[in-house]
């Protein structure tokens, strides 16, 4: 197999550092794999040493003071690009057969398409270019037959998924630990500090995830995100509470059979697979001890949750809620984790924006970023009022 090169988008965020460290041990072992790009918003030191380590051709950064500061620590002849175009160029370019997008927010939906449009292979674990621009993905290049998905629910439910067809499948269901809040009592949610809920059961991740998976938001995304990765109708994807995080995804099939994809709660095991898949690769970070395992699993109650029955309804209305959805989340969440407003105030302020957005078509990138907008306006609106 010859080299796969990889652009490595979002290189100094979670995801981004787990992949690095992926690909450290990978080349150790022998597999056939470089680095040609790095991108990353504004972490201009780490990005520069990782750049210097792995022999980058191209580097992108947020903005003009970014790219002023990196030309100067990085050697001659290294290319620096910057803002939303540069990443999308970064993603498109000939030295690149791999694109693991691991961009924080709606810059990456861009250079998803772009990755998309070239004819590369879309290594997903950009939120946003499902959620927001799922419509948009789909008939992109190749579209969602180019993507694997890095998220571990996506990422289950697509090995899951092989050699099964379409017509066999009963429903999907992704599972969710419960977040941060699952045992408190519904009515003490509105006391609860930031800080307890950056508390994540069981996965470390950023700090809008974590929270977003304390209201389950980021649950109901990852339903809008299986829907259009998977082409699958909203009424056949499930969501089960599964406090162990072991069963990342199940396929139901008609027959009764029901296949699911279990692994510990280690990012390095999906990211693996999707720096070498098809092949799998001995080498484990971390096993599951399967002798000691107990697995729950249980209905989403109705009430304890719901910003993620608000978020679900714009995924199923389409268009551009969804992205009102998105954009209204991250104010919200950022309100919340400032000591704004309330933990409870992120679902009101989702259900109040939402119910005065009049939907449009998603059928470019401007129609994303006008409705963008549009919602953070409005999101600001409602903490200024509700703070
Ligand atoms: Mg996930």
């Amino acid at each position: 197999m010859s080299t796969r090169r990889l652009a490595v988008l979002g290189a100094t965020g979670s995801i981004g550092l787990q992949t690095l460290e992926v690909f450290r041990t990978l080349t150790a072992e022998g597999f056939a794999l470089t680095v040609t790009v790095l991108a990353a918003a504004t972490s201009v030191a780490p990005l520069a040493d990782a750049a210097r380590e792995f022999g980058a051709r191209a580097v992108g950064v947020a903005g003009p003071g970014e790219a002023e500061r990196i030309r100067q620590e990085l050697p001659a002849g290294v290319e620096v690009v910057h803002g939303p175009q540069g990443l999308a160029a970064l993603a498109g370019r000939d030295d690149v057969d791999l694109v693991l997008n691991a961009v924080v927010g709606a810059a990456g939906l861009r250079a998803s398409l772009a990755a998309l449009e070239a004819g590369k292979m879309l290594a997903l674990a950009n939120k946003e270019s499902l959620v927001v621009g799922g419509e948009l993905v789909r008939t992109s290049g190749a579209g969602t037959a180019a993507i694997v998905a890095v998220d571990s629910e996506h990422a289950a439910l697509q090995q899951t998924l092989q050699g099964v067809e379409e017509e066999q499948v009963e429903c999907l269901w992704i599972t969710a630990s419960g977040g941060a809040f699952r045992d408190r009592p519904p009515e003490a949610l509105a006391q609860v500090t930031p800080r307890e809920a950056l508390n994540h059961p069981t996965w470390r991740m950023g700090p809008r995830i974590t929270v977003d998976s304390a209201t389950l938001v980021n649950k109901a995304f990852e339903v809008i995100e299986a829907h259009h990765l998977f082409g699958v109708p909203w009424e056949k994807i499930g969501v089960l509470l599964h406090p162990q995080s072991v069963i990342h995804g199940l396929v139901e099939l008609v027959d009764g059979t029901v296949l699911a994809q279990m692994g510990p709660h280690d990012m390095r095991i999906p990211i693996r697979y999707a720096l070498t898949h098809p092949r799998r690769l001995p080498g484990a970070p971390t096993r599951l001890s399967l002798a000691d395992l107990t697995l729950e699993l249980s209905a989403l109650p109705r009430d304890r949750y719901p910003a993620f029955w608000t978020v679900l309804e714009a995924g199923k209305t389409g268009g551009t809620a969804p992205a009102v959805a998105n954009a209204a989340d991250e104010v919200l969440v950022a309100a919340f984790l400032d000591g704004r407003i309330a933990f409870t105030a992120i679902s009101e302020g989702l259900q109040s924006v939402l119910s005065a957005h009049r939907p449009a078509p998603c059928d470019s990138l401007a129609a994303v970023e006008e409705a963008d907008r549009w919602a953070r306006d409005r999101a600001r609106a409602f903490v200024e009022g509700n703070g």
